[in-house]
């Protein structure tokens, strides 16, 4: 062979195994991102280090993957002017940059690169961005199907719960009825008139539970109407006001005077309120403070009520909005509030978030739309 020839067999076999390095990076990063088990970080971990072996000088090189202000590295930090970077699009929309770089060269050298080693790089952000996409949207799937579980299970017991309520509220008022009756009775010893008033306070309580099964559901639509939110909190405080002084609760009342109507089914609104509070006031048997706040969010009105009670222990959070779920004595809770809670919220297109602290408190924040296409029966009174 003369020494042309074997400058070209040479210069073929390189350009051959840098092509066989590009092809293997591109091959671990479909692999590592191809792990059902593996988290986004740990993939983009995965890329910023298989990365460099793709490079020519692969010893000194390095790589940075950066997605929403996180970073991944390779190794040592790249210095921006000394390599190439690759917008990370998902989208359409620009989330970070791939880099490459070679950090430990000497201050005064000029890196250079392959038009193969850009064109790689642009490819692995290209497979980032779609790697990032994949992700995400099977995030949102999960989402909306766990949404439609639940709405799906909530729909379900409404049902049945709207059945056995209405088969129980008839013989539930004969017994009390009757029991009220008994009490009348002249002369009556005293351990039947204890026996009497027993059975009244147990039909009492099982009406009150028959009442917010009712109220569970009945599931209807929001009937709308021009709702001052402010105002429906001030005029509730008659409902639950009693029993925080009752339990050494101090309401704090941080309303923003400018929040704007809404429209909104008033009734509902303060069950929601209601229900929230009473919780929190159930979370402090030893008192404390009670906040509630109201404040514009955009195109959301917010409504924040924030305890300094027993708080909730993580694992009980994803359980909070099952129908019947209750940590409370058979006299204290029936396990519906925040279910209830839940269903208004979502009929009236807002959400609902909630965050605990055991032995420091819980907020729950609630947000509805301020515009909301109106649904059946808007009557535009004024609340
Ligand atoms: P109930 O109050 O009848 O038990 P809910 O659906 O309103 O039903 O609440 C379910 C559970 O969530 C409660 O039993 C309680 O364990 C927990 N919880 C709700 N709100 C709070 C709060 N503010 N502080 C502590 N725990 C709470």
């Amino acid at each position: 062979m003369n020494t042309t020839s074997q400058k070209k067999s040479g210069s073929a076999a390189h350009k051959l195994r840098e092509r066989v390095k590009e092809l293997s990076c591109l091959y671990e990063i479909a692999q590592i991102s191809g792990r059902p088990a593996a988290s986004l970080p740990e993939i983009l971990q995965g890329v910023a280090e298989a990365l460099p072996a793709a490079w020519q000088r692969s010893k000194n090189a390095s790589a940075r993957v950066m997605l929403d202000g996180a970073e991944f590295c390779s190794g040592a930090m790249l210095p921006p002017d000394r390599g190439r970077i690759e917008p990370i699009m998902v989208r359409g929309e620009c989330r970070g940059e791939v880099a490459v770089g070679y950090p430990s060269l000497p201050p005064d050298s000029v890196p250079s690169f392959l038009e193969e080693e850009d064109r790689l790089l642009g490819e692995v952000a290209r497979q980032v961005g779609l790697i990032v996409d994949r992700r995400e949207t099977a995030a949102e799937q999960e989402r909306l199907r766990a949404k439609l579980r639940h709405a799906d299970r909530l729909a379900t017991i409404g049902r049945l719960a709207a059945g056995v309520a209405h088969e129980l509220n008839e013989p539930l008022g004969g017994i009390l009825g009757f029991a009220q009756l008994l009490a009348k009775t002249p002369d009556l010893p005293d351990q039947a008139r204890a026996d009497i008033s027993k059975i009244e306070a147990a039909t009492l309580h099982a009406r009150d539970i028959i009442r917010h099964l009712m109220v569970f559901a009945r599931q209807t639509p929001p009937c709308d109407k021009r709702v001052d939110f402010n105002r429906l909190i001030r005029d509730s405080e008659a409902i639950w006001g009693a029993r925080c002084a009752a339990a050494g609760v101090q309401l704090v009342y941080a309303l923003d005077p400018d929040i704007p109507e809404i429209i909104a089914d008033d009734r509902q609104l303060r069950q929601v309120v209601t229900n929230l509070v009473v919780n929190a006031i159930q979370a402090m048997p030893n008192g404390g403070s009670l906040k509630i706040e109201t404040s514009r969010n955009g195109t959301w009105i917010r409504l924040l009520v924030k305890d300094e009670g027993i708080g909730i222990a993580p694992e009980l959070l994803p359980r909070l909005f099952d129908p019947f779920f209750t940590t409370k004595d058979v006299n204290e809770g029936s396990g519906l509030g925040l279910s209830i809670v839940h269903g208004i919220v979502t009929g009236h297109e807002g959400t609902i978030s909630l965050e605990s602290t055991p032995d420091c408190g819980t907020a729950v924040t609630v947000q509805l739309p301020i515009h909301r296409p109106p649904t059946h029966g808007e009557s535009h009174e004024q609340a």
